[in-house]
């Protein structure tokens, strides 16, 4: 099943929108594998954003996310990765929808509320930097079968 690495930045926490956010990916019939609330150490955010190491925002970025706590999140389900970027909207919360998380709940791309991995690549790499194996459970869900 495909998995991907979600987190609450430390905006979403601060604003106490963990349970409002977790509470859209029950629903929506998702399943939580692994969940920690941790303060992320400055050489894990710059691994975590190599890809955006040299753009301007760059500092700026490793600043805000190791500020205070994070909310860091496993989920799984069929396309989990291409699904959660949905519901959590475009980068910049001026061009996201509403009715999506960054569209509902924040104003600067800067304080966007939420990360998610943006393909299964990067989810499998972003897994492996923030959860060892041992954090992460495998369980059925015994609700029903239409949701994972
Ligand atoms: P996403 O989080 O949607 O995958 P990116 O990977 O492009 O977006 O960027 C990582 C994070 O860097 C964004 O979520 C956002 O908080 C921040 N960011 C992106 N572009 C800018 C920008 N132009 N100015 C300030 N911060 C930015
Ligand atoms: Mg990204």
């Amino acid at each position: 099943m495909e998995k991907t690495f979600l987190m609450v930045k430390p905006d979403g926490v601060q604003r106490q929108l963990i349970g409002e956010i977790v509470g859209r990916f029950e629903r929506k019939g998702l399943q939580l594998i692994g969940a920690k609330l941790m303060t992320i150490p400055v050489s894990l955010a710059e691994q975590h954003y190599g890809e955006h190491k040299g753009k301007p925002f760059y500092d700026d970025l490793v600043s805000f996310i190791t500020s205070g706590p994070v909310f860091a999140m496993v989920w799984q389900g069929e396309n989990v990765v291409e699904l959660t970027r949905k519901m959590m909207g475009k980068t910049n919360p001026k061009d996201a929808e509403p009715g999506t998380i960054r569209g509902d709940y924040s104003m600067f791309v800067s304080k966007n509320i939420i990360h998610g991995s943006d393909s299964p690549e990067s989810a499998n790499r972003e897994v492996a930097l923030f959860f060892n194996e041992n954090e992460l459970v495998e369980y059925d869900k015994l609700i029903n079968s239409w949701i994972y």
